[in-house]
Parts: structure tokens; C-alpha cells; sequence
């Protein structure tokens, strides 16, 4: 529900509000339920096996909600098989043609991303917010910064959280025209201080449950740093419902980033979590090598605990202590604790074994 125009906000109290849930498969977003991680896939959807291959993937790396262009007719159809390899509901990303989102519809969406003021007339918007409907099926609008229309940019002088929330809010009016709340909001910049901003903002104005992304962060590090940085600020703050860590790399890299986002945030458990320090003069084992071979070996462990590995005995025992196993490194060997509780002292060489073995036994 959108606050009403001239409405007094309260703001501190709007940030804090909950949003509003919305079933979409079997999973809600919104609410207080879990915050989910969704991606996209970058197979054509048609080409059924290599989609069905990435859809598994993704379910299996922690991705809860899968989305996928429907650019044809034969995307569309290609949504009824996938399903049956998965667990996760399936959004559909319509540009443009409104037919795709019904034939997408048909096919057994569970929710579709769509524009109604991108669609031609509003005819179009209302046969698909019709179609809905009648599945309680949720429809996700909103804009990116590259989209905002030149009415808004001239109103509020160029691409700013003004024009960007504005531009998203006339979409939601336009599904609420036809008596249809079923709706989730993104608003999504390459900027990320204007993704903030308009989010916060966006917030205040409403209680629609929103999807949080920053959009063309690049690759590697620096899509890792602003999409970190800017879905981790405002989670912090209690806005957002679902993320999508959108990277120029494959997609199982972005679940892996979102879910460690949450991990990080304390928002949802994803397995073994790693703290260790930097290395510094006082380090008298391998550590570096030592992270390194441990993280690769926890991998595939799906425990929801945290070990530390320290390099000495100054905040060694501290992080050691915290953690559910930890090591504190001295020279060429290592006390481990379990628990708080020193258990024995390790050689260097071991180390590595017999944190394995101690984070079987738990
Ligand atoms: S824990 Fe010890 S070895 Fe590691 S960075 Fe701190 S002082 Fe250096």
C-alpha cells in the first residue's frame, strides 16, 4: 500500500515497519520471513538442458528464487519443464511484449517481472494484472537507472532517488488501478549511494515488499564491493525482502555472494564460517596456506558453525575461544580449542587434519 500524497511520514517508525508478504511458489518474501537469494540465468530458457543444468546448480549453491528472460514463445513453454526439476519458483523477466508474460502465465509462472508503462497501452498491463490474478500471482515492477523516463528526469532533474522512486511508484499505481496488491518493488542503480537513497525513500513511501540490487556492478571485486556495500547498508537497516547480487560473471557466483551478504549480516546461517587474521611479523606457521586449503576442503560442508584460524597467541585465543573450533598458532605448532576449551596442541602439519576431523565430529 502506497502512503497517501500530503500523508505526514514518520519516518523512523516507516523503516522500521515490516513489509508485507507475498507467496510466490512455495516460498514468501517479505514479512518476517527469510530474506532469499535469488539470481538470474544466462541460458537462453528454450535451450531446456543447459537451463535445467543451471537451475539445479543455482538450487543447489543456496538459490531460492530463479529468474529467466521469456523471449519467446518456446521460453515460455520451456518454464512447465524446468519446474519439474526444481524446487525454486520461477519469475519471469518480460520486456516489451506483454504476450510473453500471459504465454509465461500459462506455462505456470510463479511471478513475473514486468513493466506496465513499457508494455504499449495500458490495455496490455491490465490483460496481464488480470491474468495475475486469477493465480494470485505476484508481479514485480520497478526501474533501473538507465530506464527512468524522461518526464521524471525533467521533473526532478536527471536520474536521482527522486526520479527513480517516482518512476517505480507509477508503476505500482497502475497495477493497484485494476485492485491488485500482489506486487514487489525494485529500484536498482549502478550507484550505489542513489541505490540507497532511492530505497530508503522508496521505504517511506510504501509497504510492498522490496528487492534489492545494484545493477551493472561489474565483475569480480568491485560488483562484490558495491553490491556488498550497498545491500548490506540498507539490510542493516531492515529494508529489503530479496536480493540479487547482479555480477558480470557466471550466476552461481552471485548466489555464493548473496548468501554470504546474509551470512555476513547475521540474516540467515549458510555452513562453515571462517574467521582469520591477517598475518603479521608475529606469524610462525603458513597461515595464508593453511585459510586457504581448510576453505577448500569446507567447501561442500554444510554445518552452520564458525572456526577461527589465528596465526598467534595475542588475539589467537580470544577468536579461538568465540569460535565454535578455532587454532591459535605459535611457532611451527597450534593449540586447538573446542567450544572455549583448549583440547590439545597440534603440530603445523596437522593442523589442517585435525580441524577437518574435530568439524566432522560436530
Ligand atoms: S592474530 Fe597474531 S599473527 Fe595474526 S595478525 Fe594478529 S597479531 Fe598477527
Amino acid at each position: 500500500m502506497l502512503n497517501k500524497a500530503n500523508e505526514p511520514i514518520n519516518y523512523e517508525e516507516d523503516l522500521k515497519s515490516t513489509s508485507r508478504a507475498i507467496k510466490c511458489g512455495n516460498l514468501y518474501v517479505g514479512g518476517n520471513n527469510k530474506i532469499t537469494v535469488q539470481s538470474m540465468l544466462n541460458t537462453k530458457l528454450s535451450d531446456i538442458e543447459r537451463s535445467i543444468e543451471q537451475v539445479q546448480l543455482l538450487e543447489l549453491n543456496g538459490c531460492d528464487i530463479i529468474r529467466a528472460s521469456v523471449d519467446t514463445v518456446e521460453d515460455a513453454k520451456a518454464i512447465s519443464i524446468i519446474k519439474k526439476h526444481t524446487e525454486m519458483p520461477v519469475v519471469a523477466d518480460i520486456q516489451f511484449d506483454y504476450k510473453m508474460a500471459l504465454h509465461a502465465l500459462k506455462n505456470g509462472a510463479d511471478a513475473i517481472r514486468i513493466n506496465p508503462c513499457y508494455i504499449g497501452s495500458e490495455e496490455n498491463a491490465a490483460s496481464v494484472i488480470n491474468e495475475c490474478k486469477i493465480n494470485n500471482i505476484p508481479i514485480r515492477v520497478g526501474v533501473n537507472s538507465g530506464s527512468v523516463k524522461k518526464e521524471f528526469l525533467d521533473k526532478y532533474n536527471g536520474v536521482n532517488k527522486l526520479s527513480l522512486v517516482e518512476s517505480a511508484l507509477e508503476q505500482v499505481r497502475i497495477v493497484e488501478k485494476y485492485n491488485y496488491e500482489n506486487i514487489a518493488i525494485s529500484i536498482k542503480a549502478s550507484d550505489v549511494k542513489m541505490t540507497y537513497d532511492a530505497n530508503v525513500e522508496l521505504k517511506k513511501r510504501t509497504d510492498y515488499p522490496i528487492h534489492l540490487g545494484i545493477t551493472e556492478s561489474g565483475s569480480d571485486e568491485d560488483g562484490i564491493i558495491k553490491s556488498s556495500m550497498g545491500l548490506g547498508s540498507l539490510l542493516l537497516m531492515g529494508i529489503g525482502d530479496t536480493i540479487r547480487v547482479s555480477l558480470t560473471e557466471e550466476p552461481l557466483r552471485e548466489v555464493i555472494i548473496g548468501r554470504k551478504i546474509l551470512q555476513y549480516l547475521g540474516l540467515r546461517p549458510y555452513g562453515i564460517e571462517i574467521v582469520s587474521c591477517p598475518t603479521c611479523g608475529r606469524t610462525k606457521v603458513d597461515l595464508i596456506n593453511i585459510v586457504r586449503d581448510v576453505k577448500r576442503a569446507i567447501a561442500p560442508i554444510k554445518k552452520d558453525i564458525k572456526i577461527a584460524i589465528m596465526g598467534c597467541a595475542v588475539n589467537g585465543p580470544g577468536e579461538a575461544r568465540e569460535a565454535d573450533i578455532g587454532i591459535a598458532s605459535g611457532n611451527g605448532e597450534a593449540l586447538l580449542f573446542k567450544k572455549g576449551q583448549i583440547i590439545t596442541k597440534v603440530k603445523e602439519s596437522e593442523i589442517i587434519n585435525v580441524l577437518l576431523e574435530e568439524i566432522d565430529k560436530l
